[in-house]
């Protein structure tokens, strides 16, 4: 299905073809928490790249995130580029070059109706403050660190891709 979304103050907009539109992916990262999600997660899409269109382009900034190897504690830049408004400060979606056929909108920026999820998967929860409250509910799926499910496994397991 086609996704319209727009950062807060309106100075971008975009469209994005998404055949796994379903908001079900609830990620309590310190990353998407702190960047994108106030209430201590952030729900992430899947789209196609190739189809993105914006208006705005020169609002948009990006961000690359500082991950500390939790072993070695050795800090290392995310190839993934985190795109927000430069004016608002929303945030947009994600482009990583490992896997540059598709692109992650926030669910938070996307104006068209997205369809209910049956089921969710709460991911990163091992990252998760005590305070935050992750509302687990029957069929719902529970990671302390990454499924090996991807956004369109998840789909198709659930006969849901648009
Ligand atoms: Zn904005
Ligand atoms: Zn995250």
């Amino acid at each position: 299905m086609l996704l319209e979304g727009s950062c807060h103050c309106g100075a971008v907009r975009f469209t994005v073809e998404s055949p796994h539109p379903f908001p079900f992916n609830v990620c309590y990262c310190s990353i998407c928490r702190k960047t994108a999600g106030a209430g201590g997660s952030a729900i992430n899409l899947s789209a196609n790249y190739d189809s993105l269109q914006v208006q705005g382009e020169e609002h948009i900034r990006t961000y690359r995130a500082k991950i500390a190897d939790p072993e070695s504690g050795r800090v290392e830049e995310s190839p993934a580029e985190r795109k927000f408004c430069g004016n608002c400060g929303s945030a947009l979606w994600l482009w990583d070059p490992r896997w540059p056929e598709l692109m992650h909108p926030h669910a938070s920026v996307i104006d068209t109706d997205l369809p209910i999820p049956p089921e969710r998967t709460h991911l990163m929860l091992g990252s998760k403050p005590a305070w935050v409250k992750a509302c687990v509910e029957d069929g719902d799926q529970t990671f302390d660190s990454y499924p090996a499910e991807s956004i369109a496994e998840w789909h198709e397991r659930l006969n849901l891709v648009k």
